[in-house]
């Protein structure tokens, strides 16, 4: 598989060479090796891209589709993808250091049933009839899709993203035009290989590869009517201000700095361990990955002590093995923005208790980060407030209920939140204080595509996933019928 080959872009069913015949490495973050190279797509793609999907929204056999045959179509994706599933797993394990068992799973289940979900969605969605305070009208509403919507996704989950944001666009009658990241294209690109497969419409979905420029181009094209965008608050807030200037809705995803709360009569075992899988098998590189711990002051001890030590056992290694716990930081770039933070951490006066150093695992010759853990972290200092998205864990003490929903809320974020309690009703009680788009309770990290995800303040805004998700790619229509209509005196 670490065989190199230059990708095309992909758009009317059908492979591209760029127009700026440029191509961008793709790095293999376990061994720091170049494996293939995707295009730098420039406008000229773009335009392409966005017009094969507007053909097919407005003239393919896609655009005349019923919503009944839009949910076959989906459920021969989920199938196509989920025969496929070991290779596509591979790549993006190849691709970005993605756990391999844990990408095929969820390309066999729960990350290919969002297609199945919005299948079954996709013919239920009715509008109302309407009782205007106007006789002899007929006011109904209905839901429209948009046309054509731009999909831009971040590196850490190229498909769970892609799979989240496309299942929804599609079941809702829109067609799309995907930008993956440019540290992470590649298994974006081999799953529109592997749909071709599946009687996939041209145009339905387009891919168009590189950087911020060639978003920067999908979002201020006139053909997108949409933005549904991953990624960080940076690269969200060019976003959000290109929309604004073109006047386009936009859903944003964005990242976090989410609490995991133990309160004084938790569970601490269970707490340990939800904790420590709740950061560092994707070596902390998940939007929701739970990188700071608010814990009762009596239980500090004894908690770090327990996390320390599940933590230390942990195996950082090649991805692709059944052996290792912990794989690689997935670009460079990335990997040296964490040893960064780390050592700022330390600079600022934060204890380190476990790790703190780059890893250099057996037959491994990328970017590896140690399960960092800190303890003595105050609020204001960066490891507790800056999103790292590496396996960095910063460890604060908090005296009560009010003391820990105070320090939760304390953040520019408010993506997710994890509350470990024997109580549940007080554990509902802070959940409901606590501002993010969503709240575990003696949990962490479970998605379902039923659940509606987001986040409150700089964590974005808009819904993925559930019926809200759906509700997302459509917009509103509310149409008059006048039933018995008499011809009205214009300037009466
Ligand atoms: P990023 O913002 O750098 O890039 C995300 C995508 O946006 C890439 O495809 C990139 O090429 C593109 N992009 C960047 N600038 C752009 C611009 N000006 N115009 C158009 N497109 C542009 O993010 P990243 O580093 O790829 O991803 C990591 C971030 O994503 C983290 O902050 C993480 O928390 C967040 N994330 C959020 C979720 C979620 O669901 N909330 C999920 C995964 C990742």
């Amino acid at each position: 598989m670490d065989k190199r080959r230059d990708w095309g872009f992909f758009a009317a069913g059908a492979w591209h060479m760029p127009a700026s015949q440029a191509w961008i490495d793709s790095a293999n973050p376990t061994s720091g090796k170049v494996w293939a190279r995707v295009p730098d797509c420039v406008e000229e793609d773009v335009n392409r891209a966005v017009a094969a999907a507007r053909v097919a929204f407005e003239d393919g056999p896609f655009g005349r589709m019923t919503a009944t045959d839009r949910g076959r179509l989906l459920r021969r994706i989920a199938d196509c993808l989920r025969r496929n599933a070991d290779t596509l797993g591979l790549i993006e394990t190849i691709d970005n250091g993605k756990n391999l068992a844990g990408i095929q799973g969820a390309l066999k289940g729960w990350l290919t049933d969002s297609f199945d979900y919005y299948a079954g969605l996709a013919d239920k969605i009715e509008g109302a009839n309407i009782p205007v305070d106007v006789p002899g009208i007929l006011n109904y509403s209905r839901r429209e899709p948009f046309g054509v919507v731009a999909c831009i996704t971040a590196w850490n989950s190229p498909l769970l993203i892609a799979i989240w944001k496309i299942s929804a666009a599609i079941a809702a009658g829109n067609t799309v035009v995907l930008k993956p990241s440019e540290f992470a294209s590649v298994s974006t690109l081999a799953m529109m290989e592997i749909l071709q497969d599946s009687d996939l419409p041209p145009g339905l979905i387009n891919v168009v590869t590189g950087g911020a420029e060639t978003g920067a181009a999908l979002v201020r094209h006139r053909g997108v009517r949409l933005v549904s965008f991953t990624g960080g608050v940076s690269g969200g807030r060019a976003v959000a201000l290109t929309a604004g200037e073109h006047l386009k809705p936009l859903i944003l995803e964005l990242g976090g700095k989410s609490p995991q709360i133990v309160l004084r009569d938790a569970d601490l075992e269970l707490a340990a361990r939800g904790i420590v899988a709740g950061i560092f098998p994707p070596a902390g590189q998940s939007c929701i990955a739970g990188s700071r711990v608010l814990v009762h002051e009596s239980l500090h001890d004894t908690l770090v002590e327990r996390i320390v030590a599940l933590a230390g056992k942990a195996v950082i290694g090649d991805p692709a093995s059944a052996d290792a716990h912990v794989g690689p930081i997935a670009n460079h770039p990335h990997f040296e923005r964490v040893v960064r933070a780390i050592e700022a951490a330390k600079a600022e006066g934060a204890t380190c208790v476990l790790g703190g150093n780059v890893a250099h695992p057996p037959d491994c010759e990328g970017w590896f980060v140690e399960p960092t853990i800190f303890t003595g972290v105050t609020p204001e200092m960066a490891v507790a407030r800056d999103e790292i998205f590496g396996p960095v864990l910063a460890i604060l003490p908090i005296r009560d209920d009010d003391h820990a929903a105070a320090l939760a809320n304390d953040s520019d974020f408010g993506l997710a939140a994890g509350i470990w309690s024997r109580d549940s009703a007080r554990a509902l009680r802070l959940a409901h204080r606590i501002g993010a788009g969503t709240v575990y309770v003696n949990t962490y990290f479970g998605s379902a595509p039923q659940s509606p995800v987001g986040g409150y303040k700089a964590s974005g805004y808009g819904r993925e996933n559930g019926i809200e998700g759906f509700l997302a790619f459509t917009q509103s229509k509310s149409v008059w019928l006048d039933l018995d209509p008499i011809q009205p005196e214009p300037f009466a």
